[in-house]
């Protein structure tokens, strides 16, 4: 009979399937551009490339006080940011947690509980301290809704679709930001909704204004997209609207969506496509699945369910506590990563602590190995992203900076050194002029910057 099978041997299988080499990075590369293309030049495309209607950077003189709402995966936050005007700013702000009962649950119902906390945060930054909010002051507010929107004007948004685990109903086509202003009524908030905007968005705008290298921002959070400013004249599907050529505007690519449906260019294992199979949107954010941090965790649980089931992990021991779909989260990841012991304490931890399974060294060495496998492939895929906007508005040679944000980039070790070596994978020497960096705050300050430079156009 056959031999028994090591971990190392069932990790040179992973090896295979999660390794992408340059050649293959060159062509999504390639495909991912005309992607790009396709989204600019015609509406309603699975790239949809959304036009943000932010007229170019910011000068960094923008002034005022400012409050900003994120409405964006895991948290709803709330911040008061006040510009200074010299590159610089202040900010308070105050988190609140969602439930995933609320996240499908009716949509009016998310945008009230948005109003509400809104509500409870101007209350208690209300005072006569500098700093503080005076009592009526009328305040602009950027609305942070990282969910693909098309939009007409700043101040306006029809959700194309939900993504990142919401599933709200009555919202998906409607105007969020008309429905966040019947919130702000039914509070009668001293508030106006200025600015729509994406985190990405955002990101760039703030990141710009802090470090004017700035020409692309990429989030790696509970989802993955980028935004990046081009000139209106090479937006094609924009161009009856009267506006000159030679502006700039940005763009939110909402490329989570890249290779949806028809999954030809991104290399997808079985486990990805059960990942995408069991989503509540099945087909959809195909580029997203296979980087974000809601399913990184997943992927490498369902590889663990894969050699349980084949008799080769936890022998003899009870694995239901595995067995719950996204069970394990993508910071586990990164803790197995980083463990410095040689025993791999951490990951003892871990799996005792969480799961009620005891480990052996092998097992542990691999899960740390298959860790490094997920979250490589995580990088080098969003490399060929930013290497496909670099390569088509022909940064490389003079070099820029890329804003990043979000846990994953933030917390996953190493994460940014794999999108730098996927860079100079794809671009050979070149690719070290493109260098990533943690972005300025988003959905914060970007939004405040973003709802002075409206206020400004007005
Ligand atoms: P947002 O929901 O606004 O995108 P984050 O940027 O914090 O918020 O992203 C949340 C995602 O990051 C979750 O999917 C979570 O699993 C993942 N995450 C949280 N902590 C870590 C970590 N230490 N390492 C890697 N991923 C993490």
């Amino acid at each position: 009979h056959a031999t028994k099978r090591t971990m190392a041997d069932h990790l040179r299988k992973y090896e295979s399937l999660f390794t992408l080499t340059p050649q293959r990075m060159r062509m999504i590369v390639e495909a991912f551009k005309d992607t790009l293309e396709l989204g600019l030049s015609k509406p309603n495309q699975v790239v949809p490339m959304i036009p943000t209607w932010v007229f170019g950077w910011p000068t960094g003189k923008e002034t005022g006080d400012y409050l900003a709402l994120d409405l964006g995966g895991t948290n709803l936050r709330v911040c008061l940011v006040t510009l200074q005007g010299d590159g610089k700013f202040e900010i308070t702000q105050t988190k609140y947690r969602l439930s995933e009962e609320q996240k499908q649950d009716d949509g009016q119902k998310l945008f009230d509980f948005c109003a509400e906390c809104l509500q409870t945060f101007i209350e208690s930054n209300t005072g006569d301290d500098p700093g503080q909010l005076k009592p009526g002051q009328l305040l602009p507010l950027g609305f942070t809704f990282s969910y693909p929107c098309t939009q007409d004007r700043i101040d306006h948004g029809e959700l194309i679709r939900w993504t990142k685990g919401f599933g709200a109903p009555n919202t998906e086509g409607r105007d969020v930001a008309e429905m966040f202003r019947k919130g702000l009524e039914k509070y009668q908030l001293p508030v106006q909704l200025t600015a729509l905007i994406n985190d990405t968005t955002g990101t760039l705008i703030a990141s710009h204004y802090v470090n004017p290298k700035t020409k692309i921002a990429v989030i790696f959070g509970t989802g993955c997209n980028a935004a990046y400013m081009e000139r209106v004249g090479d937006i094609p599907k924009i161009a009856d609207r009267g506006i000159d050529g030679n502006a700039e505007m940005g763009i939110n690519c909402e490329w989570g969506a890249f290779d949806s449906f028809e999954h030809e260019h991104l290399p997808r294992t079985k486990y990805d496509a059960i990942v995408d199979d069991t989503s509540n949107k099945p087909g959809e954010q195909a580029f997203e699945k296979l980087i974000s941090g809601r399913y990184l965790g997943e992927i490498f649980r369902l590889v663990m369910c894969e050699l349980i089931d084949e008799g080769v992990l936890f022998l003899g021991q009870n694995t239901y506590k595995l067995e719950k779909p996204y069970c394990f989260d993508t910071a586990f990841l990164s803790l197995m990563e980083s463990d410095p012991t040689d025993e791999l304490l951490m990951i003892i931890g871990i799996f005792t602590h969480f799961f009620a399974l005891e480990t052996t060294l092998a097992e542990r060495q691999f899960f740390r190995a298959l860790a490094k496998l997920v979250g490589r492939r995580a990088a080098r895929l969003s490399a060929c992203g930013i290497a496909a906007i670099v390569s088509k508005m022909g940064y490389l040679d003079e070099g820029c900076s890329v804003g990043a944000d979000g846990s994953l980039f933030n917390k996953y070790p190493g994460f940014a050194d794999r999108v730098h070596e996927g860079l100079v994978d794809i671009f050979g020497d070149r690719g070290r002029n493109i260098v990533t960096y943690h972005a300025e705050d988003g959905s914060g300050v970007g939004s405040a910057i973003i709802a002075a430079m409206t206020k400004a156009r007005r």
